[in-house]
């Protein structure tokens, strides 16, 4: 069997990886031109589901290395007012289980583990475009630069955009969820570490405001300094293994905070997609003029280089399809919104379903209509609650004065009540760690 897939992203990369460790030959096709391009600056939460795919399919030392490069895992999952007083806060567990940890890595390091020992896998520069269907059964991808490739199995893992989608499931939407968010990093300083409380700057805490404004805060502390050399107190191994990525080399990623801001489409100013930077910075400030003085000085601090707006989109699902030698994964079939964090690690979970039912021994058609008889619920589910949660839908009630006053009422309540009564506490982390693939 010759698998080819389209997009070495989170999904297609972990998928590769399995199947090259099973002896499968597989090669992934990348619209950029090295593995240093793009925007991956943010955050990305790995949980569970995510840990277990990544476990599975990557070699050992190289999970390993995954593990070592993350950054300092969240303590708490904090809830606030805009004006920075505490509603909850949850205390999480710690990660030293090597699968049952929620962590944080910085998207450019997970891409650089992500490509390691794949020099014989991954063509970058090749920008897929259409795929034909051969006579013998087996499907040909073209690419922008006029090449071409042959294989009896294409994996669509090309994300939101999928043009493998476009032509494979053209009934397929993905539509704007009616919600645009900011996002810009600061620097972590002696000056920005004190604008934090303890647990907020320990934790991934969690802004509910009025009319359905949200801002997610994270802390991302790596285990090497300013110049990436290791830090002091990282144990024996995993300085070792930081000491020896090879991909470090590419990085850029130092300590810092994360802000992410989201509100529905109609409180912006109409121009927002097109600002970037400090214009940008100014429309984050405008839209936050009561908030607490220190998240406002934390957004003036952010380095205008790092700031970007995002349309938030979201998949339309769609009936089961038949299956064929094609199929999909990730973002390419099930975008979802950043409302549960979980789009990378659903992409990472495809990855391991598919590479199991693609080394089970079953004929092709077989294996992936069976991945596709699990993938298909499990991922619109992901796609349905990520659009509920935290105003990711521009249309909820909660966007609006009145009533979306009364349903922010009624969230505080829940978590404040929540955070106050034990066996409640108890019951809503363990359902936390158990959405997100604990065991
Ligand atoms: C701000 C933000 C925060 C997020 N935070 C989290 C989080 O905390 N946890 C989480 O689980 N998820 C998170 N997500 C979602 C997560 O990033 C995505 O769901 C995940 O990256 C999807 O992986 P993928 O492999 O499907 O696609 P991607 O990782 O997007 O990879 C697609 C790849 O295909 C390539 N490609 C595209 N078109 C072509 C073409 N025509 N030809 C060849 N190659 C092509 C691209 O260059 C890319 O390398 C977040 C998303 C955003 C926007």
């Amino acid at each position: 069997m010759n698998v080819i897939i389209i997009g070495a992203g989170t999904g297609g990369m972990c998928l590769a990886h399995g199947l090259k460790r099973a002896g499968v030959s597989v090669k992934v096709y990348e619209r950029d031109h090295t593995r240093t391009d793009g925007l991956y600056g943010y955050r990305v939460g790995i949980d569970p589901t995510g840990n277990r795919a990544l476990k599975e399919c990557l070699p050992p030392e190289l999970f390993d290395t995954f593990v070592a490069t993350c950054a300092r895992a969240p303590k708490y999952l904090n809830v606030l007012t805009e004006r920075g007083r505490f509603t909850a806060s949850f205390p999480l567990r710690d990660d030293h289980d090597p699968v049952n940890s929620e962590r944080s890595v910085s998207r450019m390091t997970l891409r650089q583990v992500l490509l390691t020992g794949m020099e014989d896998v991954v063509e970058f520069g090749k920008e897929f475009t259409r795929y034909e269907r051969n006579a013998d059964g087996t499907v040909t991808a073209y690419f922008a630069d006029g090449t071409s490739a042959t294989g009896d199995v294409v994996v669509a893992a090309d994300g939101t955009n999928s043009r493998v989608r476009r032509q494979y499931l053209p009934h397929a939407q993905v539509k704007d969820s009616g919600v645009i968010a900011m996002s810009a990093k600061v620097a972590v300083t002696d000056e920005t570490r004190a604008l934090l409380p303890r647990e907020m700057f320990e934790g991934l805490s969690m802004v509910l405001a009025p009319r359905g404004k949200f801002c997610i805060w994270h802390v991302m502390e790596f285990k090497w300094d300013r110049d990436g050399a290791v830090k002091d107190g990282i144990g024996g191994n995993e300085a070792e293994l930081v000491e020896k990525w090879p991909g470090l080399l590419y990085d850029n990623t130092r300590d810092y905070i994360n802000w992410g801001f989201s509100a529905s489409v109609d409180k912006y100013p109409a121009n927002v997609m097109d600002l970037r930077g400090e214009k940008l910075m100014e429309v984050a400030l405008d839209m936050t003029r009561d908030w607490a003085p220190n998240m406002r000085r934390l957004i003036t601090l952010s380095d205008p280089g790092s700031c970007f707006p995002i349309n938030i989109r979201t998949s339309v699902p769609i009936d089961p399809w038949t299956s064929t030698n094609i199929t999909l994964l990730g973002d390419a079939i099930h975008t979802m919104t950043p409302g549960r964090g979980v789009g990378a690690n659903t992409a990472l979970r495809d990855a391991m379903l598919l590479c199991r039912e693609l080394t089970s021994g079953k004929p092709v058609v077989e294996a992936i209509a069976a991945y596709e008889r699990e993938m298909i619920p499990y991922g619109f589910a992901r796609v349905k609650d990520s659009l509920a949660q935290n105003g990711m839908n521009g249309d909820d009630a909660l966007h609006k004065p009145v009533i979306g006053r009364l349903m922010l009422a009624v969230s505080r309540a829940f978590f404040s009540v929540t955070d106050r009564i034990p066996a409640l506490k108890r019951k809503f982390i363990a359902a936390q760690y158990a959405y997100r693939g604990a065991e």
